[in-house]
């Protein structure tokens, strides 16, 4: 028969685990045994429905068995097993789930070997003991059986084959030892046991092995009181080894928190640490176990279509879902974990799961321990926390500007302190509030560097009040969501009133205004559309000018639905902020521009367009003419 190629990037992968020196090359064990398990998973939940399988839930199992004499290992399972065209598209290709990050780090050779030993990579695991691997499996509902075999990185054939029952058996014949290399290890039943309880414990179906176990029994001899002597004879009896308790179901001081760690990399394909582990046990309406974790880094393919939120749901030890993304809001769609409940119906339909109550009160309830544990983690360890902010802050953020259900979550928002260098939460900044300051003062912009010079924040700066630097384009959104934070309003400090003036400085700003109003009126006129209007400043110490907006649309919003256009196209022509120009009326350039209003009026007018740009500057918003602007500057400054 002729042999088939394994694709490509496989290939590749299949010549490491040949050619693997890795020393952890003993997870392939587990890796097989995590195979076996899942296809049990999938017939049994098939089970829950369909009569015709033929097995209760006590007869699954998974085993492992060995013969020295040809130096085979097999691993068996009575699981859902694969058709022919299964074991060409689940064989032939590398496994689905770690390709991705694995062809990542292919590039570059010296990590390579590593992932193996963090990820797993599946079935190729095989080959880094085996010489040659057969996999013969019946697929539930199938008459015929198939026969897959593979001597490494040449290709494959599959064939039809001989098999009672559904399942699937992997055949290894393992490698010949070489001076460094012991490959029979693997045929000692010592190594094998060990080897299943360090990897495979918590696994739920029974892995059973053929254990050596001595026992005495009467031999012939007599001894001298003429009774038989009883003599040690060694026997073997199928065993399980395997303590069967998933890991979220073990007592917390039996798993320490590495344990779990260790369970969340193998199992959700990270390298890093979770930032942290949640343990739930509800009794009460619905009773359940959860085990959650949020990861420190977000996952390579997190904000694209790949990624696939949701929690492992498990009714009673049963996978029924794998992706159960009802059980966790938008906004924490990155938490990873798994949630068993006895409560849930086994033989619910997944559709049906959706308008489950009882998934709603899981749900909620994860709601809730995910919400404060990152209080928890906010509060105690900041280092982390802002770790986790650096990934998933912008996740809280949509789940806040995107409606109701993100209510609440303000207290878990970080924002720039211009103050404290650093980032800080609402309730920090709140709590280090001078008395008299009424509202939370942010200002929007590209860099903090940038927004640290802004003319508007002088007055605040010299009173010693904060600023929140929000450099996000979702920022200004979100603080209008949250509207106010302990009952303090926030306040922009580009566009708005800063509210500092006391009721008398209040009057006298009005009455100046009013004093003021032709030149005001005449420079709205000489700009034009450019601006809404003129009015003075309430805020600006030494500078001339600011930009202000009036209305709903800010000078940020505007910035932002423009880079949605360039992006999009269409729609944000009408996003555009009204331009208000606010005067420094103690400052030299208003009196110069009060004086050329009063004997030139075309050099007022050019005063005003020259203060406008520099206004527009300032604001880091784009000059509208450029050469305009430096004609204007050349025709003033060096004449
Ligand atoms: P992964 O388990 O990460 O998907 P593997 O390379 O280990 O990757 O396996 C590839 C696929 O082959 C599995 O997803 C599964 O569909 C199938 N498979 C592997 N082992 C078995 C088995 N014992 N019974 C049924 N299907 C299996």
């Amino acid at each position: 028969m002729a042999k088939k190629q394994f694709k490509s990037e496989s290939k590749r992968l299949l010549e490491l685990m040949v050619n693997s020196i890795y020393t952890h090359r003993e997870i392939f064990l587990r890796e097989l045994i995590s195979n076996a398990s899942d296809a049990i998973d999938k017939l049994c939940y098939i089970s829950l429905t369909d009569d015709k399988v033929g097995l209760e839930r006590d007869d699954f199992q998974i085993r492992v068995t060995t013969d020295k004499e040809s130096r085979k290992l097999i691993i068996s399972d009575n699981g859902v097993g694969m058709t022919a065209a299964e074991l060409e598209t689940n064989l032939g290709v590398i496994a689905k789930s770690g390709s991705l990050k694995f062809k990542e780090e292919m590039d570059q050779p010296s990590e390579e070997i590593d992932i193996i030993g963090q990820f797993g990579v599946g079935f190729y695991s095989a080959f880094m003991i085996a010489e040659r691997v057969t996999v013969i499996s019946r697929a539930y509902g199938s008459d015929s059986a198939n026969q897959w075999t593979s001597e490494g990185a040449d290709g494959y054939t599959i064939k039809p084959a001989e098999k009672d029952s559904f399942g699937t058996d992997i055949i290894m014949e393992l490698k010949s030892n070489t001076e460094d290399e012991d490959y029979s290890e693997f045929l000692e039943e010592y190594t094998l046991h060990s080897l299943v309880k360090k990897y495979s414990d918590y696994i739920r179906w029974p892995i059973i092995m053929d254990v050596t176990k001595s026992r005495q029994v009467e031999s012939d001899e007599l001894d001298s009181d003429g009774k038989k002597k009883m003599v040690w004879e060694d026997y073997t009896e199928a065993e399980v080894i395997n303590s069967r308790v998933p890991i979220w179901q073990r007592p917390k001081n039996e798993a320490p928190d590495e344990e779990y760690a260790k369970f969340y990399k193998e199992k959700f394909f990270d390298f890093n640490d979770p930032a942290a582990i949640i343990r739930v046990s509800a009794e009460g309406t619905v009773s359940f176990k959860a085990m959650l974790f949020i990861p420190s880094e977000a996952p390579f393919d997190y904000f694209t279509r790949e990624y696939k939120p949701g929690l492992q749901l498990y009714s009673s030890g049963i996978l029924i879902m794998e992706h159960c993304a009802d059980l966790l809001p938008e906004h924490f769609r990155f938490v990873r974990g798994v949630v068993d409940s006895q409560d849930l119906s086994l033989n619910i339909s997944r559709e049906m799961l959706q308008h489950d109550r009882q998934l709603k009160i899981i749900a909620n309830n994860v709601e809730k321990k995910v919400r404060s544990e990152l209080t928890k983690l906010m509060e105690n360890s900041a280092e982390k926390y802002d770790g986790f902010y650096k990934s998933f802050g912008i996740q809280l953020k949509y789940g806040i500007v995107s409606g109701p259900q993100g209510e609440g979550l303000s207290d878990l928002l970080l924002f720039y302190s211009s103050k404290e260098a650093k980032l800080i939460s609402l309730a920090e900044y709140v709590k280090h509030m001078p008395e008299e300051q009424k509202f939370i003062y942010y200002a929007c912009g590209e860099s903090a560097a940038l927004l640290s010079k802004l003319p508007q924040s002088e007055e605040l700066r010299e009173k010693g009040y904060d600023i929140l630097f929000l450099t996000d384009d979702i920022d200004e959104f979100v603080v209008r969501a949250v509207g106010k934070f302990e009952e303090k309003e926030f306040r922009s400090v580009i566009d708005g009133d800063l509210g500092l003036q006391s009721e008398d400085e209040e009057k006298e700003a009005a009455q100046q205004e009013t004093d003021n109003k032709d030149i005001l009126e005449f420079v709205k006129e000489s700009l034009g559309d450019k601006i809404t209007a003129a009015r003075l400043s309430r805020k600006l110490k030494s500078y001339p000018v600011c930009l202000a907006t009036q209305g709903d649309i800010t000078l940020e919003m505007e910035r932002y639905f423009k880079s949605i256009q360039a992006r999009d196209g269409g729609m944000a022509d009408q996003m555009k902020a009204q331009r208000v120009l606010e005067f420094n009326a103690g400052h030299k350039s208003f009196a110069a521009l009060k004086k050329a209003y009063e004997t030139d009026k075309e050099k007022a007018s050019k005063y005003a367009q020259l203060l406008y740009g520099q206004a527009l500057l300032m604001a880091g918003v784009p000059l509208e003419d450029p050469a305009e602007f430096a004609e204007l500057v050349n025709e003033f400054a060096f004449s």
